[in-house]
């Protein structure tokens, strides 16, 4: 029989024993209606877009048709949820339909969100309601187009069946793409279980999977450890660069692939304030703006926590190799960092005291109440002509002239490094986006589409987001921090 969703599957993940898992197929919806299909990332899967969006293609995906080659599984995982550990989670709400091979050779995970209940949903419905669908559709794609490694979204469903929250909403089904669906919290499920046996087949599994320079040490799991970690800090700082809150770092929240995933309560910065928090579930701050950072490097000694009996036999020294690669992660964090900044103010070379030149000049966004983005956008102009300063100081509202000081100092240090301003600009605006998923945005959209099905604001979003870097005089109202009455301070998981 031929493929009706014309999905070339080729899964591994399922080659793992009974236990990294639970099959079972996704429980299907009343009235499944394609809202949104993510053709140019199907092509890059290799597959046809055409078939996904026909009648049994719309089935496959919101879960009532399983597609021949499909393996449906959730996966098992643990995590520490707000610092408290949680031995059993799992895929509660999500179905691996399988892996396919992309046109890069990539393997790339495909799963459904919102699929319907599994063994691990605990006292969930296992539904996921039509505004978080769409959010993280906007958001995770959004992320891809500032060039930060993330899950993708191929395609949204509304179910045509209710769920219910805090009232009625309208259900709905993403599917989502990642190069896994591993996380640190898969190595904790094994951990806390003293399966030794298992964590070396998921390792071994990874290494193979997403870090196959690991095979040819004589440590493996060691370089794994190393690598992983590199990949986080490198993750945390675009995050910090781009003003991005993921919300919920929680361990089973930190892919081990390095990917940003699971996209509920995450929010971008208008106005700098290191200590920004959205989620209404963070009442303690833990994972505020500033904290991301030291929570990625906690996450991760918890990652090397599970490795410890992979990484000598001996527990003494397992620990000391574990102790010993941890640090690594503040040398890549603050590399990654500094080197973003130092693109983010135009600077081409490395100079000592660049650091703290680009923390001055977050400390006076954080006086002024300044808001991120456009801050540096804006500075991009002023590099071509002072007289654009005017404007970048008008943004710094609650102190201006915390802009004035440090501009000089700016304007020294760019005289080390002779360029033609029009270059500098346009090296800068490379890196500065102009268009963010600003909140109050992402809320309108979702409330247009989920109260009204009116699904033109999600479109008109998605299409300024896809090229965040490239200002459109037709979408300039897209670059505006939003309105007092429509500030957004909490943001929900919705789950
Ligand atoms: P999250 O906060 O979305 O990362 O989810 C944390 C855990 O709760 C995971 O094990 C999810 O699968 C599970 N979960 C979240 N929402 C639901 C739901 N509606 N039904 C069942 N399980 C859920
Ligand atoms: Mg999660």
């Amino acid at each position: 029989m031929a493929n009706p969703a014309g999905l070339p599957f080729d899964n591994s993940y399922i080659k793992l024993p009974e236990r990294f898992y639970a099959r079972l197929a996704p429980t299907p919806v009343a009235a499944p209606r394609l809202v949104k299909l993510n053709r140019a990332l199907a092509f890059q899967l290799g597959l046809d877009p055409e078939v996904l969006a026909s009648p049994e293609g719309v089935e496959m995906l919101a879960g009532n048709l399983v597609a021949p080659g499909s393996e449906p599984i959730a996966l098992a995982y643990a995590g520490h949820q707000f610092g408290n550990f949680v031995p059993q989670l799992g895929d509660g709400r999500a179905i691996l339909l399988g892996e396919v091979i992309d046109r890069g050779g990539q393997r790339r995970d495909i799963q459904l969100k919102g699929s319907g209940r599994t063994p691990f949903s605990r006292g969930g419905d296992g539904r996921a309601a039509v505004g978080p669908v769409l959010r993280e559709y906007i958001v995770s794609e959004a992320m891809a187009a500032l060039n930060i490694p993330t899950t993708r979204s191929l395609a949204a469903v509304t179910t045509g069946e209710p769920i219910w929250r805090d009232g009625e909403l309208p259900g709905a089904v993403l599917t989502r793409v990642a190069s896994s669906h591993i996380r640190v919290g898969t190595f904790q499920f094994f951990a806390a279980r003293g399966d030794s046996e298992a964590l070396r087949l998921l390792a071994d599994h990874v290494i193979a999977r997403h870090y196959p320079e690991a095979r040819d040490s004589d440590q493996p799991y060691r370089v794994l450890f190393e690598r992983v970690i590199a990949r986080q800090a490198s993750l945390v700082a675009k995050w910090l660069l781009v003003g991005f809150i993921h919300g919920v770092m929680n361990t089973d929240n930190c892919s081990i692939a390095g990917e940003t995933i699971d996209y509920g309560p995450c929010a971008f910065m208008d106005a700098y304030n290191p200590e920004t928090v959205f989620s209404s579930i963070d009442q303690q701050g833990r994972y505020a703006y500033a904290h991301q950072p030291s929570i990625a490097h906690w996450n991760l000694a918890r990652f090397g926590e599970t490795l410890l009996p992979l990484l000598a036999e001996d527990s003494d020294a397992a620990l000391a190799i574990a102790n010993e690669v941890l640090p690594s992660f503040r040398g890549h964090y603050v590399e990654a960092l500094i080197g973003g900044l130092r693109a983010k103010l135009g600077l081409t070379t490395e100079q000592e005291e660049d650091a703290e030149l680009a923390q001055a000049f977050l400390n006076a966004l954080t006086d002024g109440q300044a808001d991120f983005t456009l801050a540096f956008r804006r500075l991009g102009d002023a590099a071509v002509d002072p007289a654009a300063d005017a404007t970048v100081r008008s943004l710094f509202e609650s102190k201006p002239e915390a802009f004035d000081a440090w501009a000089v100092r700016w304007r020294q240090r760019l005289e080390a490094e002779p360029m033609d301003g029009a270059a500098r600009k346009a090296a800068m605006d490379a890196v500065n986006p102009v268009y963010i998923p600003r909140n109050h945005r992402v809320e309108a959209a979702l409330t247009a589409a989920a109260e009204r099905e009116d699904y033109a604001p999600f479109e008109e979003l998605l299409t300024v987001l896809a090229k965040p870097y490239e200002a459109r005089p037709e979408f300039a109202a897209y670059e505006e921090p939003p309105p007092p009455d429509q500030r957004v301070y909490r943001t929900f998981c919705g789950t």
